[in-house]
C-alpha cells in the first residue's frame, strides 16, 4: 500500500510487501522512480529538481518504463535514452536491469541553446544527476556534504566551532533546501535568501528550516540575537540575493561564512534577475529567454561582486557547485575565480580515499529499517567519527521526505561491509523489506566537472571525462542493477559528465555478488583515479587497500 504524501498527493510514497514487477530488482527500481517524483520539486511536470532535472522524458514516456519495469524478467536489460525507454534487451541475470545515458550530446554541440532545442523537439531531457537515475532522496542527499563542509570550515578558521558564526547563503530549492537544517546542525546561524516565499514555507514545513523573517532588518536582528547567545538557527528571507547580498555588504555586515546554491547554472529556467517577479520570469521563459539571459548574468555579477567583496574583508567565501563564478566571469567579474570551489577547497583529501555521499533507501517504506541500520553503522565502523557523529546527528534532526533513507559518507571497503551486512539482514528478515543501495554521482569515480568536481586537478586532467564512463563499464561489468551516464543538459550542457549506480539488496546471493563487485570497484576506480592524477592520499589508500592501481 502506497503512503499519503501531503505535498505531492498524487504521487504517494511506495510502500508495503507487495510486488507489482516480478522481481524486487526491478520493484526496486521503479519504487525509486516513484520515490524522486513523491519529493520532486514539480512532478507534475516531472521535475525533481535544478529547475529542470526530470526523472523521464515525459509522460508518455513514463508510463512505458512503468510498464516495462513491471514486466521485465531477471535476464533482460531495459534501455533508456534521455529519459525514454527505447528497448527491453536479452541480456542474463547477472547484467544490470536497467542501463540508461541521459543528454549526452556531442562535444562541439554540448550547448545550452542546441539542448534546448533538442528539449523542446521532444529528444533529449536533463537528468540532472540524481534525477533522472531515481537516486534523488529529497535535500537529505546533500545535507551531508553541506554539513562536512561547514564543519571543515570550522576546523580551519573557528577552533572547530561555529557557535556564534553567521553564515549567509541563498536558495532553497531542491538540493539548496538542505544548507538550513546543515547551517544549524553544524551550530551556526544561517541566513537563506530566496525568491520564491512557497519554497521557503516548504522547507519550513519539513523541518529543515526554523524561521522566516519578515524583512532584513528582522532577519539580521534574529541572526544577531542567535550569535550573541551562541545558538544555532537558521532563518530564511523572501528576497532577491543579487540585491540583499549588496545590501549587506553596503551596511558593514560581514558574515563569517558565504555561499549561494541558487539555480545559477541555468539562467533561463532557474536564475531569477534582480527586479523581475516570479510571474514574469515564467511568461519571458517562453517569450524571451534571451532578456532572462542578459538580466540574470547581470544579477550574477552583481552578486557575485558582493561575495568578492565579503571574501576581501575576511569571510570565507566558496562556491557550492552551480556555476555561478562561471557565469559572473562571462558578466564580466574577471576575478570570480578567486572563489574556490568547494570540492577542491574542502573535500578533496576525502575523494582521494573515495569517502563520499553513499546513500540507502528503505524500499519497505518503514522507517524503523533506517533506524536499524542506523545503529549497524555505529556498531560497524565506531573508530570512524566523520561517520558516527553524522549519524547521531542525522537521527535526530533529519526528518525522511519519501522513502525513508540515510546519506553517510563511507569510503573504499566501508560501502561494500555495510551493504553486505544489510543485504543479510533483508534475508534473516530483520528488516521488512529490500534496501536500495546508491550514491551521488559527486563522488570520486562518478564525475567528471571541472568547474566544480575536477577543478584545479594535481595533473590538469580536470577536464577528461574518460573516468565516469570508465566507471560506467566497470559497474555494467560488475552487475550493478541500474547504469547510467548523465551529462549536462540547460546551463550545464558541456560542463560535465558523470555515472550513477545503483543496487538492490534483496536478501539473495545474488544481491551480495552484486552488492561486492559494484560497490567494491565503484570505489577502487575513485581511488585509482586520484592516485593516476598523483594526489600522496590516494596512493596511500590504494597501497593500504590493494585496490588494484597500476603505478607507472
Ligand atoms: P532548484 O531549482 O530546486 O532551486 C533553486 C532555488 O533558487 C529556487 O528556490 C529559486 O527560487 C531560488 N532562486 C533563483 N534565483 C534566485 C535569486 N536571484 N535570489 C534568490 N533565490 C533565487 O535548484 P536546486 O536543486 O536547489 O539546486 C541549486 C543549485 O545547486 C543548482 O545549480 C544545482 O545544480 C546545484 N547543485 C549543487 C550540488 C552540490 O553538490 N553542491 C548538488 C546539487 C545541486
Amino acid at each position: 500500500m502506497p503512503k499519503d504524501n501531503p505535498r505531492h498527493p498524487d504521487f504517494p510514497i511506495p510502500s508495503g510487501p507487495d510486488l507489482r514487477a516480478k522481481n524486487w530488482r526491478a520493484e526496486g527500481l521503479l519504487r525509486l522512480l516513484e520515490n524522486v517524483l513523491s519529493v520532486g520539486e514539480a512532478p507534475e511536470k516531472l521535475i525533481v529538481y535544478a529547475a529542470l532535472g526530470k526523472a523521464a522524458r515525459n509522460w508518455p514516456a513514463h508510463a512505458a518504463i512503468v510498464k516495462s519495469l513491471t514486466e521485465i524478467e531477471e535476464d533482460e536489460t531495459l534501455i533508456i535514452q534521455s529519459g525514454k525507454p527505447v528497448g527491453i534487451l536479452k541480456t542474463h541475470a547477472g547484467a544490470p536491469m536497467v542501463i540508461m545515458a541521459n543528454c549526452n550530446i556531442v562535444g562541439q554541440w554540448a550547448k545550452a541553446e542546441v539542448f534546448y532545442d533538442l528539449e523542446r523537439k521532444g529528444l533529449i531531457c536533463w537528468g540532472g544527476l540524481t534525477a533522472g537515475a531515481w537516486q534523488y532522496i529529497g535535500s537529505q542527499g546533500v545535507i551531508q556534504g553541506t554539513y562536512e563542509i561547514f564543519m571543515r570550515i570550522a576546523e580551519r578558521r573557528f577552533n572547530s566551532s561555529l557557535a556564534g558564526r553567521f553564515i549567509l547563503t541563498a536558495g532553497l530549492g531542491g538540493m539548496g533546501g538542505a544548507q538550513p537544517l546543515a547551517g544549524r546542525m553544524a551550530g551556526a546561524a544561517i541566513l537563506c535568501v530566496d525568491v520564491d516565499e512557497a519554497r521557503a514555507k516548504m522547507r519550513q514545513e519539513i523541518g529543515f528550516l526554523d524561521a522566516i523573517a519578515p524583512d532584513l532588518d528582522s532577519a539580521l536582528a534574529m541572526i544577531d540575537a542567535a550569535r550573541a547567545e551562541g545558538r544555532a538557527t537558521s532563518v530564511a528571507l523572501i528576497g532577491n540575493a543579487a540585491e540583499i547580498y549588496p545590501e549587506i555588504a553596503a551596511r558593514g555586515i560581514t558574515p563569517d561564512i558565504v555561499t549561494d546554491q541558487t539555480s545559477a547554472h541555468d539562467l533561463v529556467y532557474g536564475y531569477v534577475p534582480a527586479g523581475y517577479d516570479l510571474p514574469r520570469v515564467r511568461r519571458l521563459r517562453e517569450q524571451n529567454p534571451e532578456e532572462l539571459i542578459e538580466a540574470g548574468r547581470a544579477s550574477i555579477a552583481a552578486h557575485v561582486s558582493a561575495m568578492l567583496e565579503f571574501q576581501s574583508r575576511g569571510a570565507e567565501v566558496f562556491d557550492n557547485g552551480n556555476l555561478i563564478r562561471t557565469q559572473a566571469k562571462q558578466g564580466g567579474v574577471e576575478n570570480a575565480f578567486d572563489i574556490p570551489i568547494f570540492t577542491e577547497a574542502y573535500l578533496r583529501p576525502l575523494f582521494c580515499r573515495a569517502i563520499g555521499p553513499f546513500r540507502w533507501m528503505a524500499l519497505s517504506g518503514d522507517p524503523e529499517d533506517i533506524r536499524r541500520i542506523d545503529d549497524l553503522v555505529l556498531k560497524m565502523f565506531p573508530d570512524n567519527q566523520i561517520v558516527t557523529n553524522w549519524i547521531r546527528l542525522a537521527r535526530e534532526n533529519v526528518p525522511f521526505e519519501g522513502l525513508p533513507a540515510r546519506i553517510a559518507w563511507l569510503g573504499h571497503g566501508e560501502r561494500t561491509d555495510l551493504a553486505v551486512a544489510v543485504n543479510r539482514m533483508v534475508a534473516s528478515g530483520e528488516l521488512a523489506g529490500p534496501v536500495a543501495f546508491s550514491r551521488d554521482h559527486l563522488d570520486a569515480g562518478g564525475m567528471a566537472h571541472p568547474n566544480i568536481m575536477t577543478e584545479k586537478m594535481r595533473d590538469g586532467s580536470d577536464a577528461i571525462a574518460d573516468w565516469p564512463l570508465l566507471d560506467a563499464m566497470t559497474l555494467c561489468a560488475s552487475g550493478a542493477d541500474l547504469v547510467t551516464v548523465h551529462s549536462g543538459g540547460g546551463g550545464y550542457a558541456g560542463y560535465m559528465t558523470s555515472a550513477g549506480v545503483t543496487i538492490v539488496a534483496e536478501g539473495s546471493a545474488a544481491a551480495e555478488t552484486r552488492l561486492r563487485l559494484a560497490l567494491t570497484n565503484d570505489t577502487a576506480l575513485g581511488v585509482i583515479r586520484y592516485a593516476d592524477a598523483g594526489y600522496a592520499d590516494a596512493l596511500d589508500e590504494a597501497a593500504q587497500k590493494a585496490v588494484g592501481h597500476i603505478r607507472l
